[in-house]
This record gives C-alpha cells, structure tokens and sequence, in this order.
C-alpha cells in the first residue's frame, strides 16, 4: 500500500432549490411559498394567476415537500 491516501478535495455542489416553482394553473414560473415554521403551515402563492393554498406540513420538510404537497393536491382536485 503506498503510502498515505490523498485527500480527494471532492467539490460539493450545493444544490440551490429554488424558492420559485412551477404553477399547476398556469405553468408560470411563479410559485411562492412562505413557511410559518411556528404553526407549521406554508402558504403557498401564485403571483401571476393568484392561486393560493395553505399547507399544512411535518417538520423537518423542505420547499419542495410543501410544493409536491401542494401538486399532490392539485392532481387530486382535477382527477376527480
Ligand atoms: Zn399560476
């Protein structure tokens, strides 16, 4: 075994998850989500077609839970 091994310098990509997302309504990139972490609900908005929804969400969960969340329900309210 030769010697000591080197140190990979391994270049962490910080994935940014963007804070806007896609609209279901109108396909616009302008989805917003507001987490009030004290209740533990998110608002969620679109600024161009005006849909809105509060999610009501289990900690630890990211923007995009509280979005898949929200797309959950949105699927659920057109299929039926
Ligand atoms: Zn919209």
């Amino acid at each position: 075994m030769g010697g000591k091994r080197r140190r990979k310098i391994i270049k962490r990509v910080i994935k940014r998850i963007p804070s806007i997302f896609i609209c279901p309504y109108c396909g616009n990139r302008s989805i917003t989500i507001e987490v009030n972490e004290k209740v533990n609900e998110a608002f969620i908005r679109c600024s161009k077609c005006g849909a809105n929804d509060t999610i009501k969400y289990a900690p630890p969960s990211e923007e995009v839970d509280i979005y898949n969340r929200f797309m959950d329900k949105y699927y659920k309210e057109t299929s039926s």
